[in-house]
Formats: C-alpha cells, structure tokens, sequence
C-alpha cells in the first residue's frame, strides 16, 4: 500500500464547508487504496490574527510564548478536520507536530527540524487510521512548542513525506499550480507541468509565493517529488522534482521556465567612492550591522581614483538605508548618494539559462526592441535579472513572455 502525504493550506480549510470538502478528499486518497497522513495550516488567516494579538499586548513578546501562542491555529485545524472525517465514517486521529515525533533546534519562531520520529504515526497507520498532523510547529529539546517560520507547514509536509519514506508528497492550495508568470498580471501564462527545485526557489525569491522556500530546499536534498495543486480541482498541478528527472521527461530543448517581477525595490547609487581597499566592506558591513538586506551589487570601474557602487533594497527599507548611507558618506569627501524608488526587477529563470549562451543577449535585446532602459543586470547560473523603471515593467513581463515562447498557443 502506498503512502500518500497531502498537505492543506489555510485557504482550504477556512470555513465548515471547505474542511468537509478537504476531509472528502482525503478519504477519497483512502479509498484509492492508500494509507493516508494529512498535513493542515491553520483556518485562513488565522496565524496573522494571533500576530495582531499578540502585537496589542506587547511589541517585545517573548520568543517562547509567540510559538505557544502561533501553534494553537493548527490545533483547531487538526481537531476539526478529524471531526469531519470521522462524521463520513472514517477511522481518523488528530497529531499535535510533537506527538507526530517532529523535533526541531531550539530557536524559537523559525526552528530548524532535526529530526522525525516516525513511530506513533506509523503505529495509527498500521491500525487503519488517516493521520492527521498539525503542520508548522514542533518540540525541542526543552520540551517547549516550537514553530518553524511563516508557511512552516509545507516544511512539515515534506519531513514528514522523507521521514516516513512516503510515495508521494501532494500540497493543496487555492492555486492550482506553478505558472510561467503571475496569471493576474498577464492573462496567458501558463501552468507548468514540471519545474526543478532551482527553478523553483529563483522563482520564490523573486516573488513568486507558491511554497516555502525551506521545503523546497529539504525536498531537493531528499529527491522528492512534490506535487502542488488545488483543493477545488481535479487537475493535476506542478510537479516540482529534480532537473535530471524533467531532462528526461521532456524531448524539447529548455530554455526559459517563467518570468518574474518585483516592484518591492528601491535602487542607491553612490557616487564618487574613493577607490581604495575597505571602501565596500565598510558600506555593506554597515547595512548588514542594521539588518538591511542588500539584493543586486554593481561597482563600476574606477576613474581618476574614485568610482560608483549602485546596490537594491526592498522598498519598505528606503529611509533605513538612507540615514545609513549618510552617516557612511559623511567620512568621505565628494562622494554622494541617489536613490531610485521607482523601479522593478525583472527576471528569466530557467535550467536553460546555463546551456544556452544565447538567453542573455536575447533579453537584452527584447528590451531594446521595446525601447526599456536597463538599470542593472545581474545573474545567477538559472537566472538572468534586470532592474528596469517601474514604469515600464508590465511591458517588460509581457515582451519577454511572449518572446520566450511561454504564452497559451493560440
Ligand atoms: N499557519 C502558518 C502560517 O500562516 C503556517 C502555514 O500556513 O504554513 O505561516
Ligand atoms: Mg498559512
């Protein structure tokens, strides 16, 4: 018999009727001749509820109580869900994530799993149970409640899924798949049937918010296969697996696997930097000192003893990295600081990026075509991206698109 684990997101268990459909679903996984393990976030939007809450007592919470507190949104998942299957005649039991034998570090908030202790789960199993598990908290060595970062339950799914050396490892969401880029923004994106771990953490880095990028990484290092769908479909979804296993699958030549955007950045510009050894190791060690975290890098070559560095943010730290910057500049003479607010990061991503010399240049010259001006390029062996004006980035998303061949066929 095979061992199934499915994972549902918060949105597919918001309400009374979604759980029953969930729970439906899950036996219906049963009665295809599975054993069946069921991972749940909480009820929709329930895990930012308890932040506010917690945010109206105090702005310094403890550590310790805010995962006391954040794990009660799954255990109201867990209950419900297992009320739900047992109504439709189904033998089921509930799992805190320590009862399920997950274990984890002792940070709090965003523990990492260190372990899975497979056996209660495996025991219920074997009684002919579906096993219901609370996803995104866990125990540490102190005994305490832990959890394991925002959209810890995909996390959970998959440790479970490698744990229990499961078949397959399916993640329900109200989205039904990977696409080549954001549906809402261009109306012909399609769905992918594969994308690599790679593929897919470029893409999460970028914007894209299918899974957790933590899960993504542990199933890579296991080799397994996740399967992301919807709960209110029958259609299959994205596989997300190795590239070796999507090279064999696929006869055509890869190139481009999706396109993506972010408006969250915010572009500074140095100018007239001494060009002396330090100068940047003082610049970045500043920023990282106050928690700024710095995205694309270009530092031009020196003239006449000084030169440029040009870096991006994410908008909501423009101010922070202004002040910072002043106090930087201020030690050094004629050197000024600008800064761009308004512009987009573009991306390419694919396992294609690597093979093929020509994507970069194609790019480049899909933006000349359409008269973009590019503010930074920056790359990565699977990703080509760009900093463009923001003004022109639904444009930029929509040239590339089309030209790297990812719209429907008409
Ligand atoms: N409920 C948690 C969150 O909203 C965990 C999850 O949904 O995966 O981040
Ligand atoms: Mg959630």
């Amino acid at each position: 018999m095979a061992l199934v684990v499915m994972k549902f997101g918060g949105s597919s268990v918001a309400d009374a009727d979604k759980m029953k459909l969930v729970a439906s679903r899950v036996i219906a996984k049963k009665n295809a001749g599975n054993k069946v393990v069921v991972v749940v976030s909480a009820p929709g939007d329930m895990t930012d509820k308890l932040l506010e809450m917690a945010d109206k007592i105090t702005l310094s919470p403890l550590a310790r109580e805010m995962d006391v507190l954040l794990a009660t949104g799954e255990m109201i998942s867990i209950s419900l869900l297992a009320m739900a299957i047992d109504a439709m005649g189904e033998k089921v039991v509930s799992l805190s994530g320590y009862q399920a034998g997950i274990l984890a570090d002792i940070n709090y908030t965003k523990a990492r799993v260190k372990k899975v202790n497979p056996n209660k789960i495996n025991s219920f199993l074997s009684e002919n149970n579906i096993v219901i598990v609370a996803g995104f908290q866990a125990l540490n060595s102190k005994c305490d409640i832990t959890t394991l970062g925002r959209g810890g339950s995909d996390l959970t799914a998959v440790v479970l899924a490698v744990g229990l050396k499961a078949g397959s490892c399916e993640i329900y969401s109200d989205v039904d798949g990977v696409y080549t880029t954001d549906p809402r923004l261009i109306k012909d994106a399609k769905k992918l049937e594969y994308i690599s771990y790679d593929e897919m953490l470029e893409m999460a880095g970028s914007g894209a918010q299918v899974l957790q990028s933590r899960s993504v990484e542990v199933a890579k290092k296991f080799g397994l296969e996740i399967h992301t769908r919807s709960t209110f479909s029958k259609n299959c979804g994205t596989i997300i697996t190795s590239e070796e296993r999507i090279r064999r699958k696929k006869m055509e030549e890869l190139l481009v696997s999706g396109i993506t955007f972010d408006k969250n950045q915010a572009k500074f510009t140095i100018i007239d930097l001494p060009d002396t050894p330090g100068i940047a190791a003082k610049i970045f060690s500043s920023l990282a000192k106050v928690a700024i975290n710095v995205d694309m890098i270009i530092q031009s070559a020196a003239v006449n003893k000084k030169s440029n560095i040009s870096f991006t943010v994410s908008r909501e730290e423009t101010k922070k990295t202004q002040i910072e910057l002043d106090k930087i500049v201020s030690e050094f003479k004629d050197s000024q600081v600008a800064c761009d607010e308004h512009v987009a990061k573009i991306s390419v991503v694919g396992i294609g990026v690597k093979s093929n010399v020509g994507v970069a240049g194609k790019m480049f010259e899909i933006f000349h075509k359409k008269e973009i001006n590019i503010k930074m390029i920056s790359t990565s062996e699977i990703k080509i991206s760009c900093i463009v004006d923001e003004m022109d980035m639904v444009k930029a998303v929509e040239e590339l698109h089309k030209e790297f061949g990812l719209s429907k066929k008409k």
